[in-house]
């Protein structure tokens, strides 16, 4: 079992100060696999000041040599592919088809941000006036569990581009993932303080951040039930926003969409990273006429589906990243069962077969009912709630008949009419007839309570930036 017993504070690794520690289990086989030292207000409070130190010269290095910054992370990263990789599998449980092309287009993020910084307009004159970008300062970032690496590289690629500093509270779940990335960038030579890592808990060491006057802005990512907690504490000392948060997103089947072609990606949507994503597509809504066709399609695709160990490259579905996370998708099962929803597949308990391991069974229900706490609630597990509309008129009120406004998808055999519905959904993102888009680096957020700001390539430095106008 590995111990993980130090931040990364002002380019070195610093022993945590505290006897507090978590013991992390492989989700797969529930083995330890790890123990983890939480941090104390005092390592967090040095962390922000060593960024807010750094700042002071790392806003005034020249565009070149943070591109060879963000170079030498990338080609770091690169040479620890693999071992990143088996990293996640190990604590998260996520299957290794999804982490592979996840890790790879986080590290090449560093290029994607490099090739930006090129082309970025920090300056902009005008006849009686200049505009300027800068770089917003210390930046407190707040990550999930979901998609560590991910969520890593989306904040520290433009942060550095901009000039701006970092102090980053990862999830306590990830330690041996962020240890190995940490490793990476102390041989990518970052100057000291760029980039701070703390560990420990959100309502220790995340409190303090969110608090700090020293810290500029927030980035956070994870649920909106936390991220009212942060945007409430963060107001105090009025710093910038970025907040990513839940969903609870709609896929719509149009009257005239290929029920055949379509339901593999409802499916890859709704159970994406065992279902523990905040984009997965867990509210299906389906025409009436087709509810029938609709179900017999799920079960036969869901019994076809490779549940088990995430190593094996077969694997679609592994298992939660933990007990609890295990029991809160069992209560909103439960929950869902109790309030009457038709139980079409799947259900309490674990799936056949793994009596070790935090498997969830991939469900499915059928709800007449909007209201239902699985209808309206993230629930963050393989739950896919059925919804059946008379017009595609009440399809939409439907789709657009919750908190969130994260994602969505529309499927018709006709992209015009796909198209005009999808500009009806408030969400910061709509895929039309796919479950997963190729386009290179779109904005990414959430409208509603999802989230406010966007994130994603050039977004993210522009969340990163403050603009000053100098007036003659
Ligand atoms: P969470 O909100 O429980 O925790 C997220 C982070 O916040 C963790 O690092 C946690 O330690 C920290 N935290 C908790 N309380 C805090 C406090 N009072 N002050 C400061 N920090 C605090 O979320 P989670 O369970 O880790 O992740 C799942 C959630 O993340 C889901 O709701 C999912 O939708 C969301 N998510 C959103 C996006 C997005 O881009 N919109 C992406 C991934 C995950």
């Amino acid at each position: 079992m590995k111990t993980i017993n130090q931040n990364y504070i002002n380019g070195e690794f610093k022993k945590i100060n505290s006897t507090e520690s978590l013991t992390l289990k492989n989700p797969t086989t529930e083995e330890n696999i790890a123990q983890i030292y939480l941090s104390t207000p005092p390592e967090m409070n040095e962390a922000i000041e060593c960024a807010a130190h750094a700042f002071e010269s790392f806003s005034k290095t020249s565009i070149d040599e943070r591109m060879n910054i963000l170079q030498r992370i990338h080609d770091e990263l690169l040479q620890q592919e693999d071992i990143l990789i088996d990293l996640a599998v190990l604590e998260f449980g996520a299957t290794i088809m999804t982490t592979k092309r996840r890790t790879k287009n986080a590290i090449n993020l560093f290029l994607t941000i490099k090739e930006e910084l090129k082309h970025y307009d920090f300056v902009k004159k005008d006849a009686d006036s200049i505009t300027i970008k800068e770089g917003v300062g210390v930046i407190g970032v707040i990550i999930p569990w979901n998609a560590n690496l991910a969520h890593l590289c989306s904040n520290i690629a433009p942060a550095i581009a901009l000039g701006c500093t970092l102090v980053i509270k990862p999830s306590e779940f990830n330690a041996l993932e962020t240890e190995a990335f940490l490793e990476c960038l102390h041989r990518a030579n970052v100057p000291k303080g760029v980039v701070n890592v703390v560990h420990g808990t959100g309502d220790v060491v995340g409190n303090v951040l969110t608090k700090h006057p020293l810290v500029n802005a927030i980035s956070f990512i994870g649920s909106t039930k936390t991220g009212k907690i942060i945007f409430e504490n963060s107001a105090k000392t009025i710093k910038r926003m970025t907040l990513e948060l839940g969903g609870k997103s709609p896929t719509i089947l149009l009257e005239d969409a290929n029920l055949q072609e379509v339901i593999p990606h409802v499916l890859s949507s709704a159970y994406s990273n065992s279902g523990q994503a905040c984009h997965a597509g867990s509210r299906l809504l389906v025409p009436q006429s087709k509810l029938a066709e609709v179900e017999r399609l799920l079960i036969e695709h869901i019994n076809r589906l490779k549940i088990g160990d995430p190593k094996d490259k077969e694997t679609q579905i592994g298992p939660m990243i933990n007990l609890t996370q295990f029991n809160t998708v069992q209560s909103y099962i439960k929950s869902g069962i109790d309030d009457g929803a038709k139980l079409l597949c799947g259900g309490l308990g674990k799936v056949e077969g793994f009596d070790k391991g935090y498997f969830v069974k991939p469900t499915v229900f059928i709800c007449h009912n909007q209201t239902l706490k699985i209808v309206q609630e993230e629930i963050f597990g393989p739950v896919l709630c059925v919804l059946p509309y008379e017009s595609e008129q009440e399809a939409l009120v439907m789709a657009n008949n919750t908190i969130f406004g994260l994602s969505a998808y529309v499927f018709s055999n006709n992209e015009t009419k796909a198209l005009e519905f999808a500009k009806q959904i408030r969400s910061g993102r709509v895929l039309i007839n796919t479950s997963s888009s190729k386009a290179k680096h779109p904005p990414f957020g959430g409208m509603k309570q999802s989230g406010l700001g966007r994130m994603g390539g050039r977004y993210s430095m522009d969340a990163f930036c403050e603009i000053k106008s100098i007036l003659f």
